[in-house]
């Protein structure tokens, strides 16, 4: 007899059971209890065949009255089946679905769901479901349900799989505690599994899911209540800087007055620090809002008590900018040792992937000496080599770049565990942060600083109307000629089609970046619109070229020089995505501007109008109206609003998308619910997980809830070693 464990195989035949393992990751007799329908059709929209309309979704009951397969193509085989109900004749068409043949054979008696539609003025169904025989007679009673499936698996084959299993569904054990199940009012577990697959009514499968859904936010919430609960009880040095110390002098030299926003968030990460246990802070402010100045204050407190902060980049020329511009923001404060340099400051050492084995032997000296109080760096921070003498805060910039796993790296060179403040300006709906970074607090800076010009944005439709490149690249040379700057930015670097992408990506992203469709033709590139530039529509200004293939120092030089103002236009790649801050820059082009996504380009334009002179971006396409790409431009244009922006973008993606690769462990343990869209199920669930922690943070209670707990980490961590 088999049991929850068993394969598969021990149920169902050797080519079934080799199909939904390998295809399905269904591998157990419980995944097949957890592989759900997708949806159901109803058993009152059974039709007769004489009454279908086209574009109605039905369940028609037939006899086949003759299947004849052919293939039109090398990769496209066609099925025609002709079906009858004793009085119509009806013609259902089926691509790629060769195996059928076999079981449709003339005679049999099948139920077929799917949409209508007219072919050739004849109604037809195109790949209907299709349920045959006795599995037919199981679902005549309630609704039909359909699987997930595959080419060589249909839905009703996998119906007939999980029949065999559904009386074990009594054996599988309840992780929910039972007061938490009645408070909320959820079917018992067993009662879901049943009726998920079996359901009579829609409110059957209503509550089936219902349960179901609650079970996977549970899960995950236990989670990071764990997770929250543990670095709770952790020691940390509290910070507390002196009066008269560096941050007070810092403050004084601060050539502008903190926001109230940022005087707020201050506040917050000021009593976190005060505090003996980390702080777990996430950070989210709009583009531009300031995030940089409330970080290295909080650096700076930490720098007062003796200790060190470390602030990790995503990209080199990020790396180099906060060093830069955090480095100017210091001044004397940051010359300790140097002659001019206050007694109160610090160093600031900068620690790069590619730097020169001279420089990085200085930066990794002052790190582990403890002379450089603020160390800056990218992933080459994270490495072994690094030693801090007393590491009390770690600062993660665009934290969506990174995973969980690469704080936990950093955090891990402190003898003490440090405070730990993320920061990201992809600012995620509440839902979403509260599954992805449920372990954090969350602070919030909406407003801008006061003085920030406006910033207009236009979709520049060249496939309609040609000239209007002409008049963007005018554009470009009055904001040059009104002693301003610019971007121009193209989705490749160039030279080599293989390339794509821009930079190593140092970490993994919460969302992919170029949006995937296919084109006619490759994207714009850096190295070959750049000299067209330069002979054409720009003769005359000072262009260069930024990208992650160019050597580091060439890197920093032209980013300097760009800051300093002896370059008029970039032409960059997405490496000035984020982070990037010349105040003089006022005007942005984006070149196939629909390659790229909702938020990228929302980081993007931020780049412009960071001074007192307007912005201007324009997102030149050949995106036709009214298509969806044009419409994701259309919306940048409209708005902005980072966080309507940032929901419009989820909303656009597939929920797998949403966790992205970085939380597959976790992704895969979602299988109804929607962390877009239930929002209250994630909030009740939330609720129940940490008042349960808080009272048993073992789960000495409940075993199963443990093993769940167990099983969903070491998913994580073996997805996490795969990457590594
Ligand atoms: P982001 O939140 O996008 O990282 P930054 O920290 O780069 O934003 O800040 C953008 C710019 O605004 C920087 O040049 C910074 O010096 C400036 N800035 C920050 N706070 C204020 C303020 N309160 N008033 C004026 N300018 C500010
Ligand atoms: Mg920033």
């Amino acid at each position: 007899m088999a049991e929850l464990g068993s394969p598969v195989r021990a149920v169902v035949g050797e080519k079934t059971a080799k199909e939904l393992s390998s295809r399905l990751g269904v591998h157990t007799v419980e995944d097949l209890l957890r592989h759900y329908p997708r949806r159901y059709y109803e058993r009152g929209e059974l039709t007769d065949l004489a009454g279908l309309r086209p574009g109605e979704l039905v369940t028609v009951q037939a006899t086949v009255a003759s299947a004849k397969g052919r293939q039109i193509r090398p990769k496209l085989h066609k099925l025609d089946v002709v079906v009858t109900d004793g009085r119509t004749q009806f013609v259902l068409t089926f691509f790629n679905k060769w195996f059928l043949e076999k079981t449709l054979s003339p005679g049999t008696e099948a139920l077929f769901a799917g949409k209508v539609e007219l072919f050739n003025r004849k109604m037809t169904l195109t790949n209907p479901e299709v349920y045959v025989g006795e599995d037919a007679e199981t679902f005549a009673g309630g609704l039909l349900p359909v699987y997930p499936a595959t080419t060589k698996l249909a839905s009703w084959a996998v119906a007939k799989s999980v029949a065999t299993v559904l009386a074990l569904a009594d054996d599988v054990p309840d992780p929910l505690p039972e007061p938490v199940r009645e408070r909320r009012r959820l079917l018992p577990l067993q009662d879901a599994l049943r009726l998920v697959h079996r359901p009579e009514t829609r409110e059957d499968v209503r509550r089936a899911q219902e349960r179901l859904r609650f079970d996977e936010a549970f899960l995950l919430q236990v989670v990071l209540a764990r997770r929250r609960a543990e670095a709770a009880l952790l020691p940390a040095t509290a910070r507390v800087p002196s009066a008269a110390g560096l941050l007070a002098a810092f403050d004084e030299r601060l050539p502008f007055t903190l926001t109230d926003g940022q005087q707020a968030v201050a506040a917050e990460i000021a009593a976190d620090l005060a505090r003996s246990h980390p702080m777990q802070r996430l950070l989210q402010g709009e583009v531009g809002s300031g995030k940089t100045v409330v970080a290295l204050r909080a650096m700076l407190a930490v720098v007062d008590t003796g200790g060190q902060a470390a602030l990790l980049a995503p990209t080199e020329v990020l790396a180099q900018q906060h060093h830069r511009s955090i480095t100017a923001l210091l001044g004397p404060l940051a010359e300790r040792g140097l002659l001019g340099g206050s007694d109160l400051g610090t160093r600031v050492a900068l620690l790069t992937g590619s730097q020169g084995t001279a420089a990085r032997r200085r930066a990794l000296l002052d790190i582990v000496s403890g002379d450089a109080g603020i160390v800056i760096g990218t992933h080459a921070l994270i490495q072994d080599t690094v030693d801090f003498l007393d590491l009390g805060l770690v600062v993660v910039d665009e934290q969506h770049r990174f995973g969980v796993e690469q704080r936990d790296a950093l955090r891990a060179k402190a003898a003490v565990p440090p405070h730990v403040l993320v920061m990201t300006a992809t600012p995620i709906p509440r839902t979403v942060a509260m599954t992805i970074f449920g372990d954090l607090d969350v602070s919030t800076l909406t407003e801008l600083p006061a003085g920030r010009s406006p910033l207009t944005t236009h979709v520049v439709p060249v496939g309609e109307k040609p000239h209007f490149l002409d008049r963007a690249w005018e554009r470009v040379r009055e904001e040059v000629a009104a002693g301003h700057q610019a971007y121009v930015v193209t989705p490749r670097i160039g030279e080599s089609l293989e390339e794509e992408r821009e930079e190593p990506v140092h970490g993994l992203r919460l969302v992919p970046d170029l949006v995937e469709e296919p084109a006619l033709r490759p994207a714009v590139a850096v190295l070959d619109i750049a000299p067209s530039l330069v002979e054409g529509p720009l003769a005359g200004l000072r262009v260069e070229v930024l990208h992650g293939r160019l050597p580091p120092d060439t890197k920093d030089d032209v980013m300097r020089r760009f800051a300093a103002g002896e370059v008029d236009v970039l032409v960059a790649t997405t490496v000035i995505e984020v982070g990037v801050d010349v105040a003089n820059a006022t005007a942005m082009v984006v070149l196939d501007a629909e390659r790229f996504g909702i938020s990228q380009l929302h980081q993007l334009r931020g780049r412009v109008g960071r001074g007192s002179a307007p912005g201007l971006c324009l997102l030149v396409t050949e995106a036709e109206e009214g298509s969806p790409s044009r419409e994701r431009l259309e919306a940048v244009a409209s708005t902005v609003d980072g966080f309507e922006l940032s929901r419009i973008d989820l909303e656009s993606r597939r929920e797998g998308d949403v966790l992205g690769a970085s939380q597959s462990g976790r992704r895969s343990s979602l299988r109804l619910l929607s962390v877009l869209r239930d929002v209250t199920v994630i909030e009740s669930a939330r609720d129940e997980a940490t008042a349960l922690v808080a009272t048993d943070p073992h789960l000495f209670a409940n075993a199963v809830l443990r093993r769940a707990v167990d099983a969903l980490l070491e998913d994580e961590r073996s997805v996490y070693l795969e990457k590594a």
